[in-house]
C-alpha cells in the first residue's frame, strides 16, 4: 500500500501485465503479457525484484528417518514476519 502511494506521489510509471524479457545496453526489454509485443524502457540500471520461492528444505529427507518434522515460515511458503510467527505458533501448539 505504501509503495502504491509512493509511486503515485513521485509519478513513477507502473506497467502491469508486463514481463521483462531481456536487459540490453539501452535498458529493459519488456513484453506485453497479452499481446507479446516487445518494447524497450530506456534505463542506465535495471534492478530485478521479482519475488521469492522457498528453497526445497531437508524436511522430506528427515521425515523418512522417523523424526517429527514441521516446516514453518518462508521455507514452507514465502510470506512475511507475521506469517512466519503464526506458522511457528500453530506448530508449537501441536508439540
Ligand atoms: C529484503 C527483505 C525485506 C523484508 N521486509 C519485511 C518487512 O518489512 N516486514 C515483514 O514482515 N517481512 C519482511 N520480509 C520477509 C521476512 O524477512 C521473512 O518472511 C521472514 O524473515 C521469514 O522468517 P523465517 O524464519 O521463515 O526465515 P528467515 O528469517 O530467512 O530465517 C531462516 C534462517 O535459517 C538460516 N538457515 C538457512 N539454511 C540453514 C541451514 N542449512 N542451517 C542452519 N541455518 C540455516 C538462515 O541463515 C536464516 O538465518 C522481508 C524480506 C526481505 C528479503
Amino acid at each position: 500500500m505504501y509503495l502504491r502511494d509512493a509511486f503515485a506521489y513521485h509519478g513513477t510509471p507502473v506497467h502491469t501485465l508486463t514481463r521483462i524479457a531481456a536487459v540490453t545496453d539501452e535498458g529493459a526489454v519488456v513484453e506485453d503479457a497479452t499481446t507479446g509485443e516487445r518494447r524497450t524502457i530506456a534505463a542506465d540500471s535495471v534492478v530485478i525484484a521479482v519475488g521469492f520461492a522457498p528453497v526445497p528444505s531437508m524436511a522430506e529427507e528427515l521425515r523418512g528417518r522417523g523424526y517429527g518434522v514441521f516446516e514453518v515460515g518462508d521455507g514452507r511458503q514465502v510470506g512475511n514476519i507475521m506469517t512466519s510467527i503464526w506458522d511457528a505458533y500453530e506448530v508449537a501448539h501441536t508439540l
